[in-house]
Formats: C-alpha cells, sequence, structure tokens
C-alpha cells in the first residue's frame, strides 16, 4: 500500500529498529515506547486492520502470535508477564492502518485501559 507508514517500513523505506524478521512477518521497537519493551509485530502483507482479516489468514494470525510468544521470551517478559494489544479504528485507538499487535511488558501495566 503506497502511503502506509508500515508498509514503508516492511519495505526498509523508513528505518526501524527490527528484533525480528521472516518472510511474514516483521517485529521492530516501537518509536514511542510505554513500557521498558514495546514492539510492534506486523504482517508483512497490508490488513488495515483486524477487520480485513478473514479465515485464509488464520495461520499468519497464529504465527504472529506464536513470534510474540518468541520475542516475550528473548526479551525476558516471559516470567514477569506481558500484554498484546490490537488498537481497532477509532475508539480502539488506532492511529496507524496496518494491522500490529503491541507487546508491551517490563513494567506492571494498569488495567482497565483509559
Ligand atoms: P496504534 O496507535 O495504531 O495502535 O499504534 C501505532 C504505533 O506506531 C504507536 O505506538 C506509535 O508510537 C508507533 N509508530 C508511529 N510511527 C512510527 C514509526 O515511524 N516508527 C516506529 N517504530 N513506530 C511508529
Ligand atoms: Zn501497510
Amino acid at each position: 500500500m503506497p502511503d502506509c507508514l508500515f508498509c514503508k517500513i516492511v519495505n526498509k523505506e523508513i528505518p526501524s529498529d527490527i528484533v525480528y524478521e521472516d518472510d511474514q512477518v516483521l517485529a521492530f521497537r516501537d518509536i514511542e515506547p510505554q513500557s521498558p519493551v514495546h514492539i510492534l509485530v506486523i504482517p508483512k502483507e497490508h490488513f488495515a486492520s483486524i477487520l480485513h482479516i478473514q479465515s485464509e489468514n488464520f495461520e499468519l494470525l497464529g504465527h504472529i502470535f506464536q513470534v510474540c510468544n518468541q520475542l516475550a521470551h528473548e526479551f525476558d517478559i516471559d516470567e514477569s508477564g506481558f500484554r498484546i494489544v490490537n488498537n481497532c479504528k477509532e475508539d480502539g485507538g488506532q492511529t496507524v492502518n496496518h494491522l500490529h499487535f503491541h507487546l508491551l511488558g517490563g513494567r506492571k501495566l494498569a488495567w482497565p485501559p483509559g
């Protein structure tokens, strides 16, 4: 998607601090971290939001969660705990319209969200 910020990050047109990459998934540090560990895990393929995921993408979605699991171990938040967040559309607080999951950890996170 030409005007998509995260597609540009996937295509390395915009630099990012990449912590994991394979043929389907990219994970990089959030530019404005909200916790000591704040990683964005995204599919390389453009989906505007979780609403655009269909049954043929279930394997990809499972893979994204597997990558989150692996990163939680790698960044040492598997014992202390963490949160995986997907913001969807305006009320959900989505600001980048390319599907992404926030992996947040390294501090005690408040609940409920604001
Ligand atoms: P959303 O609000 O859509 O759920 O999350 C978008 C996230 O992308 C925000 O946490 C924001 O800090 C992050 N972000 C926005 N622009 C950039 C960028 O250019 N590089 C990186 N690494 N993160 C970004
Ligand atoms: Zn995109």
